[in-house]
């Protein structure tokens, strides 16, 4: 009671830091009130790091509870002070944390960037942490492309410095990812000693996430080498623990596991029931990656019951989503990520030399990335639709492939405005940024052309396809739950489609779809117009 009439101090605040940071690792929801606390004793005795570390734990505390976009939003803002005040750690802590956040929103290229910098950083300051750190994040980026050898050497850079690691938790990163690595690449008894050692990292510190982890992992390979009683074991007790944190994804893979083992056992009734709550949850969260596993595990569990109806029913559905995803994956993308990641490396090698030039480069990126960003949703502003457009624009052109773009407004927005206020205008604004992102394709370009106005340009799609995504888009926004935002409130927006002809420009593309967009609104609004 008596500390909120009492001046707060310093270590009061970095105490509130250090007990959101463990309630964050716990998953504790607590992490949340913690860092808000420790934000506004910070403020209220002008301790800037105590601010900047507040505001970051308060991201992180976001990102339990799955809002990821407002969680960047502050991990940005904390950064951009973190690089006013020059907090060299804090930098590499906050760039950590923003690309840990777009890889789980599957946005790969941009946190690979983000982990690129924290090399950078990390060099600088001989921050081996950070640098351990961002070879796992990259190692990771690897790994979910199937490129497990590229994502192993990554991660055995990460080895390299496990006996200086102090961090527990750190510690049992690197061996869970070698050991997952391994696993993929079929040296299953090294697969099996990391994941071990680092389960027993993992249990140290009370790390649920990872010890469910590297269980989870570790019934796999068991299962691979038949040593199945340890594997239902190794299942069943990361089960519980990734049921008791809602872990959706990993309850889901591991009840994969656990029906594979159990067609192994003969069991395949038993099998198709833990596969069946197996698919839910991947459905749940759509996860075809994990979906069309099921599927083919649900065939052959089938098959082995005699119901070949059934058995033919999943294996064609297996069938169709591996076309899907073999579809999705796209070759050139990862080339160009290994192609990003070897001037990285080239560049690290050389540490020394650019010790020096690092925090003016540093400064340089900061600057482009600032100049091509647009603030308040984190897609590109209308300088980097121009350049980023351009490019996509000039390549479609070379190849003959068909572009088009996207002109979508919202409706009726100073309505918005005017009934609930200008903040809860800019949370739409933010809301409609990730929709629009969660529901183009990685090539496509996202921008903010101005006000509540976004562009979107579609490499490979002709006006049949953007229409198709025009309508998909318009009707992701319609169908949003906006009475999370705020209660009663509604949201539609109007699209304008343009595909490209010969001799016409970006800018006419552009203009183009502005005059289709304007068709849309005067025929009513909440339609797409082509
Ligand atoms: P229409 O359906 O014809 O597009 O109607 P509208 O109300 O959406 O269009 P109008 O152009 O009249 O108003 C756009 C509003 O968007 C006005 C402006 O205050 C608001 N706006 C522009 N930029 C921002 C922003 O960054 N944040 C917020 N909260 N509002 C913005
Ligand atoms: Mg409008
Ligand atoms: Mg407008």
């Amino acid at each position: 009671m008596d500390q909120t009439t009492s001046t707060p101090t310093p270590t009061e605040v970095d105490t509130l830091n250090q007990s959101a940071r463990a309630m964050y690792r716990a998953m504790s929801a607590d992490a949340l009130p913690l860092a808000e606390e420790a934000c506004r004793k910070a403020v209220s005795i002008d301790y800037r790091y105590g601010f900047v570390e507040g505001l970051l734990n308060h991201a992180r505390a976001l990102t339990l509870l799955g809002g990821y976009q407002e969680a960047i939003a502050l991990m940005r803002h904390s950064l951009f002070l973190g690089e006013e005040y020059g907090f060299r750690l804090h930098i590499a802590d906050c760039q950590q944390e923003i690309a840990r956040a777009y890889y789980t929103l599957a946005d790969y290229d941009t946190a690979l960037m983000y982990w690129a910098s924290c090399l950078d950083v990390a060099v600088v300051t001989d921050d081996y942490e950070s640098y351990v750190r961002a070879q796992i994040g990259i190692g990771q980026v690897h790994y979910v492309h199937d490129e497990f050898n590229a994502a192993y050497l990554h991660h055995q850079k990460a080895r390299e410095h496990l006996e200086r690691v102090t961090d527990e938790n750190l510690k049992a990163a690197i061996l869970i990812n070698t050991g997952l690595d391994l696993c993929q690449l079929a040296r299953y008894d090294d697969a099996l000693s990391d994941l071990q050692a680092g389960l027993v990292h993992a249990r140290n510190v009370g790390n649920r996430e990872y010890e469910a982890e590297a269980a989870g992992a570790m019934g796999v390979v068991l299962l691979e080498i038949e040593r199945l009683e340890e594997a239902e074991a190794a299942l069943l007790a990361a089960i519980e623990i990734n049921r008791k944190h809602g872990n959706l994804w990993g309850e889901s893979s591991n009840l994969l596991a656990l029906g594979k083992l159990k067609i192994k056992h003969n069991q395949s009734g038993v099998a198709v029931a833990h596969l069946k709550d197996a698919l839910l949850q991947a459905q749940t969260i759509s996860a075809p990656q994990l979906s069309f596993q099921i599927e083919e595990a649900l065939s052959m569990a089938y098959e082995s019951l005699g119901g070949y109806r059934e058995a033919l029913e999943h294996y064609k559905k297996f069938a169709l989503m591996r076309v899907e995803i073999l579809k999705q994956a796209s070759p050139h993308k990862l080339q160009a990520i290994e192609m990003r990641l070897q001037i990285e490396k080239a560049r690290i090698e050389n540490a020394d030399l650019r010790k020096a030039q690092a925090t003016q480069r540093q400064a340089l990126r900061r600057a482009e990335r600032m100049a091509s960003q647009d603030n308040l949703t984190a897609v590109h502003n209308r300088r980097g639709l121009e350049v980023a457009g351009m490019h996509l624009f000039k390549r479609a052109r070379e190849q003959g492939q068909p572009l088009s773009a996207l002109m979508i407004d919202v409706d009726h927005f100073k309505r918005v405005n005017d009934d609930y206020g200008h903040p809860v205008g800019d949370k739409v604004l933010r809301q409609i940024a990730t929709l629009l992102k969660s529901g183009c394709r990685q090539d496509d370009i996202v921008a903010r052309y101005g006000g509540e106005e976004f562009t979107i340009v579609l490499p490979g799609r002709d006006a049949n396809g953007a229409s198709e995504v025009g309508e998909r888009l318009r009707r992701l926004i319609e169908g949003w739950r906006w009475s999370r935002v705020q209660d009663g409130m509604t949201i539609t927006v109007s699209v304008g489609v343009a595909a490209v002809e010969p001799h016409m420009d970006f800018q006419a593309l552009l203009e183009r779809a502005d005059r289709m967009l304007y068709r849309a609104k005067t025929e009513g609004r909440n339609r797409v117009a082509a």
